[in-house]
């Protein structure tokens, strides 16, 4: 069998993918821009660079002509979905690690809605209209956008106003633009599965939170300044927080992934192969309450670059998500199966 080399977008968790291709013996190859060559020459693993202006053009000829070169699978992530859109992703004629088909699920409100509701998940309502707007809300931009700009409402006016603050910023065209969806109050967690077409084995390969600005430095000022500055709020993520769960809620855990990739299997085959993520919140009697999910890694599994709490249960080495993928790739390799692995 040919040998194969991962590839990935120099960003997001680049750096944990190709750790984990060279700890298990695989070639690596980054797409980087060359304002973030500083970064990644300095790491070891990393076997070759292909130097561009910036992201998109990882499009190009040339950039593919290199991947298919190398005979690379390029891993899909955050970077990448917020950069292309569907159609962009669907058309790059060089294999990618999982399902790419499920990855305009993913980035669609709707069609994301549909799945997780179809998942017999327990989800945060969608708003149609700002006029149903009659509890605490979470509005969104639409795609990947990391938070940036969501902001709460609890009734038509609150959102108005801040839609046109949004608006101003040039950050949307118009209320079209926004999501509205059910606040759900308790403590947010990610959950990071992974799923082998493989051996049909789902794993969970981690938890964590997200530590996202300002809403997580609001609890720092008191109340009277939290009434009284007019501050503007935001769920930018500036990093995440690693997250053991009470042992009790891992079965349910287990049963929400699994019935997520049954449903993606029917919805969207060949199903959710690979690395994704069940993001929600536990509510106050311990319900996950899933808002979103992510059709592929997340960077919350850069906390477990060297195993997690749940990896250190399956695996006797360490086990980061992104050396899971590599091991999927030589297994598949050495079965004569990549093309069940990769779209
Ligand atoms: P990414 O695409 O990078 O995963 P995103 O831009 O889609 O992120 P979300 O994961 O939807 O962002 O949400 C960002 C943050 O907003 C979450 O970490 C959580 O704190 C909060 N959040 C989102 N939806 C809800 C909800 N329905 N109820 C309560 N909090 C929410």
């Amino acid at each position: 069998m040919a040998n194969r080399s991962i590839a990935a977008l120099g960003s997001h968790c680049a750096l944990q993918l190709l750790k984990g291709a060279k700890d298990e013996g695989l070639s690596t190859l980054l797409v980087c821009e060359k304002e973030r060559l500083n970064l990644y020459k300095r790491f070891r693993f990393i076997d070759d660079i292909f130097a561009v202006d910036n992201i998109s053009e990882i499009l190009s000829d040339k950039c593919i002509e290199r991947l298919q070169e190398t005979n690379s699978i390029l891993i899909p992530h955050g970077t990448l979905i917020a950069y292309m859109d569907s159609d962009q992703i669907e058309q790059i004629n060089v294999p990618i690690f999982g399902n790419k088909w499920i990855l305009r699920w993913e980035a669609d409100r709707k069609l994301k809605q549909k799945l997780m509701e179809r998942s017999n998940l327990l989800v945060s309502k969608a708003i149609e209209s700002k006029n149903d707007i009659h509890g605490l809300c979470i509005v969104k931009l639409h795609g990947a956008a990391g938070g940036r700009g969501y902001f709460t409402a609890w009734n038509r006016e609150s959102f108005e106003r801040q839609a046109i603050r949004l608006k101003e910023q040039k950050l949307i065209k118009g209320e079209q633009d926004l999501f509205i969806q059910e606040y759900v109050l308790g403590v947010p967690a990610f959950l990071h599965f992974f799923y082998s077409p493989i051996t049909n084995e789902i794993e969970l390969m981690g938890v964590d939170r997200r530590y996202e600005s300002n809403v997580d430095g609001l609890g720092r000022i008191p109340a009277r300044e939290q009434l009284c500055a007019d501050i503007e709020m935001s769920y930018n993520v500036v990093g995440n927080i690693p997250i053991v769960l009470r042992e009790s809620l891992l079965l349910r855990a287990y049963q929400m992934g699994e019935s997520f990739v049954d449903t993606s299997k029917n919805l969207v085959p060949p199903g959710m192969n690979g690395p994704f993520c069940l993001e929600g919140v536990y509510d106050k009697d311990g319900n996950f309450v899933t808002f979103e999910f992510s059709a592929r890694i997340v960077a919350g599994t850069n906390l477990y670059l060297s195993g997690s709490p749940y990896s250190d249960l399956v695996y006797p080495e360490p086990m980061s998500m992104g050396r899971r993928i590599a091991r999927e790739v030589k297994i598949a390799n050495e079965k004569n199966m990549i093309d069940k692995i990769t779209s």
